[in-house]
């Protein structure tokens, strides 16, 4: 996205990409439909990146949402609002954007190097790369850094940046995992019989927020939406040694109601199982109770009712960053300045996942990303 703006302004752009294709972590977003923005309003939108707002606020504000909208129009390729008000394109993946786009760049003169890994600076200030027909260094007035974060490494975004970086003197808070799903240490019959299935329709509630959906029982604990919604929360309380969460398994109806439920469908003769399937609580979900309460289910219908609505689990730590979605930590805010150059390098810019903010899913990571990069080559362009 830099590389167009400076391009369109007149300049000469090369991109160097270490794989053999670029863009690869688009086109794996893309496996999921792209969900390129929000539709929200634009204060809601920036709200999503909690502290990191007054960070991100100027350059999201200058390249919105609907700008980024406009931009995939102008490629030839419309959005759509999905139902929950995420945007994507209409064709659902990233390949036939990705393709206009390259196109459009090529006839801009940008040059793609794809297959050559930045390995740092020569002593003449040069960034230097790596690639199969061996070592160059490059003359560059500028240089924009978008290398990503740490989360599926091998699509090229492998953090090894980040020793370069430190080596400058500048600060960046370590990657770790986010929008990932959490470890749960289940019993066998957990992880055997439930492990692919969703807890359908619940909240997941942390600190005392909760966020509604339909997380997925992995053999490690649990991933999708809300629990990647809820990453951020739950990893700052993990640091704090606290790993307890909470599954409203019926968010939608009353203690009052579920216990009269319960009371109404137990008959002594029944299992247990089969009273909490009568009483419309899914198997998946009778044995995330069983889990929490050490296979000791109440035989109270107030008691059971009380944990439908707050089943503990303890949390043991984050999934890897490999399988994350996306990386929190990055360079430092204190290391750059409104237009993302870096002050103790001044000619060197970092945009996107680089960058020390995290959002939740929803359109808001590559928003940013696009919206720093458009920041950082407006500023090139006319400093
Ligand atoms: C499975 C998955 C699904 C996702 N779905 C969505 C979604 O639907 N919506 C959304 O908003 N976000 C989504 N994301 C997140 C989004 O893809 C990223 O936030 C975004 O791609 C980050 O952009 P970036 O330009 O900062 O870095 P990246 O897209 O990671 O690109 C960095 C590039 O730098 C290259 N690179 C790294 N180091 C070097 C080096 N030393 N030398 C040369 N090249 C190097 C890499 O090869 C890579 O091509 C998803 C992520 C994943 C993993």
């Amino acid at each position: 996205m830099a590389a167009e703006v400076l391009a369109t302004a007149g300049n000469q752009v090369d991109v160097y990409d270490q794989r053999r294709s670029p863009a690869r972590k688009f086109v794996l977003a893309g496996r999921g439909g792209l969900n390129i923005t929000h539709s929200e309003p634009l204060d809601d939108f920036l709200d999503r990146y909690g502290p990191e707002r007054v960070r991100l606020e100027a350059a999201i504000s200058s390249f919105t949402p609907d700008d980024l909208r406009a931009w995939c129009d102008q490629l030839g390729h419309e959005t759509f609002i999905g139902t929950s008000g995420r945007v994507f394109p209409k064709e659902f993946r990233a390949v036939p954007l990705l393709r206009s786009w390259l196109g459009r760049l090529g006839s801009l003169g940008v040059q793609l190097h794809s297959d050559h890994r930045w390995t740092g600076w020569n002593s003449d200030g040069q960034p230097t790369f790596e690639s199969s027909t061996g070592a160059t260094a490059v003359e560059a007035d500028r240089t924009i850094l978008a290398l990503g974060g740490a989360s599926w490494p091998r699509v090229g975004s492998d953090g090894s940046w980040q020793a370069l970086l430190e080596g400058k003197g500048v600060s960046v808070k370590p990657l770790s995992a986010a929008n990932c799903g959490v470890h749960i240490k289940w019993s066998d019959v957990m992880a055997d019989r439930f492990a692919g299935e969703p807890l359908k329709n619940v909240a997941v509630v942390v600190d005392g927020a909760a966020v509604r959906g339909d997380p997925i029982v992995t053999r490690a604990g649990l991933e999708g939406g809300p629990i990647y919604a809820q990453s951020r929360r739950i990893r700052e309380r993990l640091e704090a040694g606290i790993g307890t969460i909470e599954v409203d398994l019926v968010p939608d109806r009353t203690f009052d109601s579920i216990e009269a439920r319960l009371s109404s469908k137990w008959r002594s003769a029944d299992s247990t199982a089969k009273w909490l399937r009568n009483s419309g609580i899914a198997p998946v979900a009778a044995s995330l109770m069983r889990e929490a309460t050490g296979n000791n289910l109440p035989k109270d219908p107030a008691e059971v009712a009380e944990l439908t609505k707050a089943v503990p689990l303890t949390v043991t730590a984050m999934a890897p960053i490999d399988r994350a979605i996306s990386s929190a930590g990055g360079v430092a805010w204190s290391e750059v300045d409104k237009s993302f150059e870096l002050t103790k390098m001044p000619g060197t810019f970092v945009v996107g996942e680089m960058l020390d903010w995290e959002a939740p899913t929803g359109g808001y990571l590559l928003q940013a990303c696009f919206s720093t990069a458009v920041c950082a080559a407006r500023h090139i362009a006319s400093p």
